[in-house]
């Protein structure tokens, strides 16, 4: 590793794009490297800069902002990109890491295919945050954004999700909390979901449950504040895949790990999941 010189701590960085992800609650989440980054960019483009400016005045950096988000026109995005061809430009978003939900996919898609170097400060985000707090199974995820505000498109929307074997992880709103969580307890009453709400904030909640259990929760006190909404991966339907027939079959042979990681190739099912289960099932044979 480098140690830069004094001088060096405060001279611009090299020309390019710096994707520069800043915190989601708690001020104290961004890196030394985003901090860095963000005083030594000529400029940085943000969706607003009364939301950026407060994060700047709280980290003492004086580095002049310009709005950039997804309704930006193609001439206004092309400046930013010729900007960042000749010094260096930071993109944030509000909160997070920008893309994620948030403006900057076309710009980065245009850097990509210019000249412009793009470098990704990671930091902070939400999705990630709600998953390691839910002690739902993380080793295969998929991340899906905010879930469609009409009944049926949100169903359709979880219709299309329902075989994926991977926790799903959405973003979402208080006031449509409710009727997310009555859509995935009709369609899905077996599965565990997680409502992570107002991460690294001082009111900071993660509840794990059946869907219906949490829509009564929230029906009676409604949620305040920002939301991910997590469910766990699907169970199989097939008789013939039972997961503790095929465990028990495989503790026959094999140690707990490599029992789960076959069971898992050949079901598809969440290795971490079938781990836990395949421990327990050695402990009952055990006593046996
Ligand atoms: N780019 C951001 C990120 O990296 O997480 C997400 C931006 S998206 C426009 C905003 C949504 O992210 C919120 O509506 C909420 O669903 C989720 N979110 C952001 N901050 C959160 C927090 N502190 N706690 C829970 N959810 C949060």
């Amino acid at each position: 590793m480098t140690t830069p010189r004094e001088s060096d701590l405060s001279a611009l960085l090299e020309p390019g794009l710096y994707i520069v992800a800043t915190p989601i609650g708690n001020l104290g989440d961004i890196t030394l490297r985003a901090i860095d980054t963000l005083r030594r960019c000529a400029v940085i483009a943000c969706e607003d800069t009364r939301v950026t400016g407060r994060l700047l005045a709280h980290l003492g950096i004086e580095t002049r902002m310009q709005r950039y988000d997804d309704h930006a026109s193609d001439a206004a995005r092309a400046r930013l990109l010729e900007r960042a061809a000749q010094e260096p430009v930071a993109l944030v978003s509000d909160a997070g890491t920008p893309l994620i939900s948030d403006p900057g996919y076309r710009l980065v898609r245009e850097a990509r295919d210019s000249v412009v170097a793009v470098t990704s400060i990671p930091g902070a985000c939400a999705a990630i945050t709600g998953l390691t707090l839910s002690g739902l199974p993380n080793d295969r995820f998929l991340f899906a954004g905010f879930l469609p505000a009409k009944d049926k498109a949100r169903r359709d929307a979880l219709a299309e999700l329902a075989s994926v074997p991977a926790t799903l992880v959405f973003y979402e709103t208080g006031p449509r909390l409710v009727r997310s969580l009555e859509a995935l307890a009709e369609l899905w009453p077996d599965r565990d979901v997680a409502v992570a709400r107002e991460l690294t904030k001082l009111h900071e909640e993660c509840r794990t449950g059946a869907a219906a259990d949490l829509a009564a929760h929230y029906s009676e006190r409604p949620a305040k504040g920002e939301i991910v909404l997590l469910v766990a991966p699907p169970w199989p339907a097939a008789p013939d895949e039972d997961p503790d027939a095929l465990l028990r079959e495989a503790l026959g042979e094999l140690p707990v790990s490599k029992a789960a990681a076959r069971v898992s190739k050949a079901t598809g099912l969440d290795r971490q999941t079938l781990y836990a289960r395949a421990v327990a099932i050695k402990e009952e044979l055990k006593r046996s």
